[in-house]
């Protein structure tokens, strides 16, 4: 389908949404970046203090096999690109969320990551780096919403060059700080905002929106390379996940995947 007349500017989300983890609709910051799916999957992976691994001396988790879990987990959820199951298996999550929070890492679910964010849940990252993955693999990826930049890292594991940009500065310096410290220098991270693109580095062979507005901003469409691919909730009460492929100098297909619920995208930047 040929996308009709893109308005110039995409309008954020409603501001009122904006009470950080309170939220309109039932978005919270511990519910959002989430697949609404009739089918309950267990959340919790076993939890039994083990041996230590990379990162978590101090939770007595073996987080390795909470990862190997978490993997055919998302197998059976039907994620099947085995190099983002790699990936999955290799970035440590727990690293990402808060101390108080690291024992849960591996559950089903998004957690908070403060400022009213969240990390999302894990089926929603892997489908979401999956969906963009086409038989030629992406180069160069663009992902809008960093976060705690979990996803980021693990785009870092699929892609050869990421780069990320968070509108929150103080969740950009977190995110850096950890991608830091687990010499995951090769994501490049900007404080921006994120529905501008990044017009210095465009074109993008795939971009991922990791929030949700009321429309997909016309500047990311453009940035798409021909044959490029971008994933994106888009929606306000009611989301669903958007893939659309740029076919042409002015043609885009869109493509309509499964509901979910994600925190809003929105204008401007928070110092
Ligand atoms: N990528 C994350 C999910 C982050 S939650 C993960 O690893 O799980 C979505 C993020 O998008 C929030 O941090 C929010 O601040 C950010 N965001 C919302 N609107 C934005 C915009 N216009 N530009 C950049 N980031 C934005």
């Amino acid at each position: 389908m040929r996308l009709r007349q893109l308005s110039p500017l995409c309008m954020p989300v409603k501001d009122n949404r904006a009470g950080v983890g309170r939220g309109l609709h039932g978005i919270t910051a511990s519910n959002s970046n989430t697949r609404i799916s009739a089918t309950r999957i267990p959340n919790r992976v076993a939890t039994a203090p083990l041996a230590t691994s990379f990162g978590s001396e101090n939770l007595g988790l073996n987080s390795d096999r909470m990862r190997a879990t978490m993997v055919e987990r998302l197998h059976s959820q039907g994620i099947t690109n085995e190099q983002v199951l790699a990936a999955m298996q290799v970035i440590p999550r727990h690293a990402f969320v808060d101390e108080a929070l690291a024992s849960r890492a591996y559950d089903d679910a998004s957690l908070p990551i403060g400022h009213g964010q969240t990390i999302s849940q894990p089926w929603v990252v892997a489908r979401m780096i999956a969906s963009v993955c086409s038989a030629t693999m992406p180069s160069r990826v663009l992902e809008v919403g960093t976060g705690c930049g979990y996803q980021a890292a693990v785009m870092s594991h699929v892609f050869p060059q990421v780069h990320s940009i968070e509108r929150i500065r103080a969740l950009y310096d977190m995110a850096k700080e950890r991608l830091r410290t687990l010499r995951l220098t090769k994501v490049r991270l900007v404080h921006g905002d994120g529905m501008l693109g990044l017009p210095t580095v465009a074109p993008f062979d795939a971009i991922v929106v990791a929030a949700a507005g009321i429309r997909i901003p016309q500047a990311l469409l453009l940035q798409l390379n021909v044959g490029g691919v971008l994933i994106a909730p888009e929606g306000s009460s009611a989301q669903r996940l958007v893939r659309v492929t740029r076919t042409g100098a002015s043609s885009w297909d869109r493509q309509e995947l499964e509901e979910v619920r994600f925190v809003p995208l929105k204008a401007g930047l928070q110092v």
